[in-house]
């Protein structure tokens, strides 16, 4: 069978990894996260992740043929034979158009392109109050809160605030967001695979609506 694959789009913020991990595990795909990748890199400070580090704190996208290297590796590795839920990639038509080629060597394509829509003041609220874990689980303070608070459920490690998640920062990456990445909307609603989810509604009836779409498609 070809494998599958599905791009999550949407603003900084949106849900995009949240429900990503959740509909991944649920098909028995693999998530792959261009920003949890950086950040792996960055920890384990490789020259990727040296050069990564200066776009990401400032909120500026990493240079596209760096980014679409690291997807290619990713991609090629056994474990995404099946396919792949894609968050944060592509993030420009440059990188979407370099997808459709990688893809069509692996004999497959994008399938749907769920797209959760979220309007800018909430989006500043989820950032401010997202909390980290090491091995990248999400929280929020308020909307998800871990069992104890600044500790992770499953590993009991230290939750953190991204850098990137200062109130100035995420303005800046919402117009990055407005500039380079918005475009993706008609590109993929010109291909006939974007739907839209209204991501203002619960973590769960996210989810849910998510689950439709992709069932669906
Ligand atoms: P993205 O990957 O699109 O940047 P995340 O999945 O990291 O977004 O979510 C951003 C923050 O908002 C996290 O703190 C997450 O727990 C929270 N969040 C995600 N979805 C919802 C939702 N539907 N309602 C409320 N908070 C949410
Ligand atoms: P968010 O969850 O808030 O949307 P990510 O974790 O996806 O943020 O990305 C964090 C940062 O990593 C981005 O601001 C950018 O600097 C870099 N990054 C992630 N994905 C890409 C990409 N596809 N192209 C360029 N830069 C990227």
């Amino acid at each position: 069978m070809a494998p599958l694959y599905i791009v999550m789009l949407g603003p900084p913020g949106a849900g995009k990894g949240t429900q990503a991990k959740v509909l991944a595990q649920s098909m028995d795909l693999v998530h792959v996260s261009t920003g949890d990748l950086f950040r792996e890199n960055l920890k384990n400070e490789t020259e990727l992740g040296q050069l990564a580090q200066g776009f990401m704190n400032k909120g500026e996208l990493v240079p596209d043929d760096v980014t679409v290297r690291m997807v290619e590796e990713r991609l090629s590795r056994p474990d995404c034979d099946k396919g792949a839920v894609l968050d944060g990639f592509p993030r420009t038509p440059t990188q979407a158009d370099a997808l459709e080629v990688l893809l069509e060597n692996f004999g497959a394509g994008v399938k749907i392109v769920p797209y959760i829509k979220v309007p800018d003041e909430i989006l500043v609220e989820r950032l401010s109050g997202r909390w980290m874990s090491p091995s990248g689980r999400v929280y929020h303070a308020l909307y998800n809160p871990p069992k104890v608070k600044w500790i992770d459920d499953l590993d009991g490690s230290q939750l953190y605030q991204r850098e990137d998640d200062k109130p100035e920062t995420v303005r800046h990456r919402i117009e990055v967001y407005k500039e380079q990445t918005a475009p993706l909307i008609d590109y993929y609603q010109e291909k006939g695979i974007l739907v839209e989810i209204d991501g203002t509604q619960s973590i769960d009836d996210v989810a849910e609506d998510l689950r439709q779409v992709v069932e669906e498609a």
